[in-house]
């Protein structure tokens, strides 16, 4: 007898993890006993605080083969993206003002840009292939000799296409252009080396590997180029004077052994999630047609598949699947329900993209979870299309693109 299924299921590893007990343990010392000011400098208080600290930023140094001094611990990646990119663009300001970025890139980091542009800076959104991999020549032709700064994500977190990075800080290098990448769904998930990838900066966050909330660091390279930034917070000078504030000591201890956990396990993980995803793929393929991979299969992250199910309204969809915790392709912006601006830069349509749904796979997700999502996906969609006229004429043959509509 199979183990009965727990409901809801999650599926949903791309917004956030939960913490792994191993790190919950490490964590609970430091909120009663070694409860400390990391920067107290004149008490065993204070020092074992440092220490626990000290002790994390190597283990998150370790897991990006860098240096410790090159972590700077922040609130998480949201302010980490912030810290590099309007960091660079005040310091570097003398230099340039051109900053390059791509369509698919976190809000994070496309909402800075916003607001950089109103600063009187230049941005250029580079668009992406249909694949969502962003073209290198078109790269190459947007810089100029005004730009000051390539950022562009590692990993998305909707569709996991992961970029061509390595290449990027190649190009980067050598036309002497710093460059920061958004690499939070990347880290802990894949190999991820800063000096393989000539990367000078790099945003994590601890709560998308399986550590705590509201913390996250960034990668601030120090030699071949060293990399100054100008601070968004200011204060008493914590973190070599990048990021004033009083360090989130059981935080940033949490972060540190749940990086060390991905670097050891991450081979072993890769290849179970993997296999599982896989799974998921093919049982939704077998069981129904019309349904599209948003994405480079080959370019993506292990944990990630992000699907269209055509022929099917995502409210609908959204509905009949109500016991399994997953995202949309729609993101409810206020008060409607926008179509997910990844992938329209993919190139689909509005009701595609609505009808399109992020799996995102992780270290507790079960053959069993993956079984029961996809059988249900299957019955779901079978049954909503049974309902719907325009699958019907698709199955007939109708070419429904050159089809005259009539209005009343
Ligand atoms: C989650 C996420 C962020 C924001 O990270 P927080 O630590 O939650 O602020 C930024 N970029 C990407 C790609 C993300 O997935």
């Amino acid at each position: 007898m199979p183990m009965p299924i727990k409901l809801p299921i999650y599926m949903d590893y791309h917004a956030t993890t939960p913490v792994d007990p191993r790190v919950v343990q490490a964590m609970l010392p430091y909120f009663t006993e070694h409860f400390g000011n990391a920067a107290s400098r004149n008490h065993p208080f204070g020092w074992e605080a440092e220490e626990a600290v000290e002790k994390a930023r190597k283990q998150v140094a370790d897991l990006i083969g860098a240096s410790p001094k090159e972590i700077v611990f922040t609130s998480g990646a949201t302010e980490s993206d912030n810290l590099a990119i309007k960091g660079v663009a005040e310091m570097y300001r003398e230099k340039g003002n051109h900053i390059i970025t791509c369509v698919t890139e976190h809000k994070a980091v496309i909402d800075t840009c916003k607001r950089l542009e109103k600063e009187g800076y230049r941005v250029t959104y580079l668009p992406v292939q249909k694949d969502g991999l962003v073209d290198l020549n078109d790269l190459k032709a947007a810089i100029s000799d005004k730009t000051i700064l390539i950022t562009i994500m590692t990993a998305n977190n909707e569709i996991g296409v992961v970029q061509p990075v390595a290449e990027i800080g190649a190009i980067a290098k050598e036309k002497g252009i710093l460059f920061h990448t958004d690499a939070v769904q990347a880290v802990g998930k894949i190999p991820f080396n800063v000096n393989d990838l000539k990367v000078d900066m790099a945003a994590m966050s601890a709560h998308k590997m399986y550590g705590p909330k509201g913390v996250g660091a960034l990668y601030v390279r120090r030699r071949n180029p060293r990399v100054l930034l100008s601070p968004i917070i200011d204060g008493g000078g914590h973190e070599r004077g990048m990021r004033s504030g009083t360090l989130n000591v059981p935080g940033i201890v949490g972060f540190g052994k749940a990086a060390e956990l991905c670097r050891l396990e991450m081979a072993s993980d890769t290849a179970r999630v993997t296999a599982l995803r896989e799974r998921l793929n093919k049982k939704l393929h077998e069981g129904l047609d019309e349904i599209y991979i948003n994405g480079s299969i080959e370019h993506r992250l292990p944990h990630n598949l992000n699907i269209s199910f055509a022929y099917v309204e995502g409210e609908s969809l959204l509905m009949g699947i109500n016991d399994v915790a997953v995202s949309s392709g729609s993101a409810c912006t206020s008060a409607s329900l926008e179509p997910s601006y990844v992938l329209k830069a993919l190139g689909a349509g509005d009701d595609l993209a609505h009808s399109s749904i992020r799996f995102g796979l992780g270290r507790w997700t079960t053959e069993e979870e993956v079984d029961y999502v996809a059988n249900k996906l299957v019955s779901v969609v079978t049954r909503l299309r049974e309902m719907s006229p325009l699958y019907e004429l698709a199955k007939e043959g109708v070419d429904l693109s050159t089809m005259q509509w009539e209005v009343h």
